[in-house]
């Protein structure tokens, strides 16, 4: 069978080609738009996730990401376009058609009912018989390792622990796909970090197609097989981790996933005797004496140490470019102590990187 084109869009949104219903991917949505009156909430969305997959859908507040995610989950229907889960027209289905749960910021667990009972409900709405039941509760609350902790109250929880509650809830339907709206929003970060590794730890174990959506690029960069990037809504990019944060294809994912440091216009001519944009990493970039050696396969441009912001592990130093422009650099604090690094403030750099460190952007 001949396999139809892919136009350009489509591949940059990560569309492969319909090849026949026993490969349809989990979830596919195609020109998806989703208006409120004047407001374009969704600006034409196609996409593709794989069963199995941690899918993240990264991008800044109000971006389309809770409004694309509702219309997987069927809580809102779309403008236009189609939303297909496994290769069927699931468009106008409502959410209890649909082999999907969601798990939201704030976990919405029953006050009056224990753990236990938060994550039974779905089985007992479903008549699941009560043998059956109390196996699949254990098993979720074992899951997310809440064992023993059915009797309890979500009152009697920490914030961690209730958001694991909302997880097994959703987990106990065994879903085909789970929507996860940023649900560790309401974590303080190092519960957030734990809960991100144990997650992640968790979607391995169930195999359940997971679609995330989060403001957080860390987040998105630990956790995702693949991030689709949200802009006014639509997508930017679609890749895995390293893919977006080593070429990005715009400048906005250059700058929201990462410090963007642009190098464009005159600057750009300057630094690489070529015009255009350019991205360069600021871990990437090395500072070195007033006229060090640069190699040939090496950009070394000068400047001077505008400021210096010391964080424990690394420092990170803005440069005033000669060229003019800025860049943001880091250094690890290998030997460094916070007092040298701090007096480097106001002193002539220069800053030498790879040339296969400048990403061209399409501007
Ligand atoms: P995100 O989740 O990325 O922060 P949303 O999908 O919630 O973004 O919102 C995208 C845009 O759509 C925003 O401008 C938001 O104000 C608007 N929007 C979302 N829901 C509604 C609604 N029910 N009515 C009107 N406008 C809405
Ligand atoms: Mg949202």
């Amino acid at each position: 069978m001949a396999i139809p084109p892919v136009s350009e869009d489509q591949a940059r949104a990560g569309l492969r080609p319909p090849s026949g219903a026993a490969a349809a991917s989990a979830v596919r949505l195609e020109a998806v738009v989703k208006r409120y009156g004047e407001v374009e909430a969704v600006a034409g969305i196609d996409l593709e996730v794989a069963d199995g997959e941690f899918f993240s859908m990264l991008g800044p507040s109000g971006s389309g990401k809770t409004t694309t995610l509702r219309m997987i989950a069927g809580f809102e229907l779309p403008t236009s376009g189609r939303i297909l889960l496994k290769g069927e027209d699931v468009s106008n289905k409502a959410p209890f058609e649909r082999d999907v749960n969601t798990v939201f910021q704030d976990y919405a667990l029953f006050p009056h009912m224990n753990v236990g009972e938060n994550v039974a409900y779905g089985l007992v709405i479903r008549k699941v018989p009560p043998a059956e039941r109390r196996e699949r509760v254990a098993d979720a609350l074992r899951m997310v390792r809440l064992e023993g902790f059915d009797k309890r109250r979500p009152s009697q929880l920490s914030g961690g622990q209730r958001q694991r509650v909302a997880l097994a809830r959703a987990l106990v339907n065994r879903p085909r796909v789970l929507l996860l709206d940023e649900p560790l929003g309401a974590l303080d970060l190092k519960l957030r970090e734990e809960m991100q590794i144990e997650l992640k730890a968790i979607q391995h174990a169930v195999g359940i197609t997971f679609i995330y959506v989060t403001h957080d690029q860390e987040e998105a960069l630990t956790m995702s097989d693949r991030i689709a990037v949200f802009n006014r809504g639509r997508i930017e990019q679609v890749g895995s981790p390293a893919e977006v944060y080593e070429r990005p294809v715009t400048e906005f994912v250059a700058g929201f996933v990462g410090t963007s440091n642009l190098l464009r216009g005159a600057v750009a001519e300057r630094v690489f005797g070529t015009s255009g944009t350019f991205t360069v990493r600021p871990e990437k970039i090395r500072m070195a004496e007033p006229g060090s050696p640069v190699a040939p396969d090496e950009i070394g441009v000068d400047g001077r140490i505008r400021e210096v912001v010391y964080l424990g592990s690394d420092t990170r130093y803005y440069v005033a470019l000669e060229a003019g422009s800025e860049l943001v650099v880091t250094q690890q604090n290998l030997t460094t102590s916070s007092m040298e690094a701090l007096a480097a403030e106001g002193r002539p750099t220069r800053l030498i990187w790879k040339r296969v460190h400048s990403l061209p952007i399409n501007a």
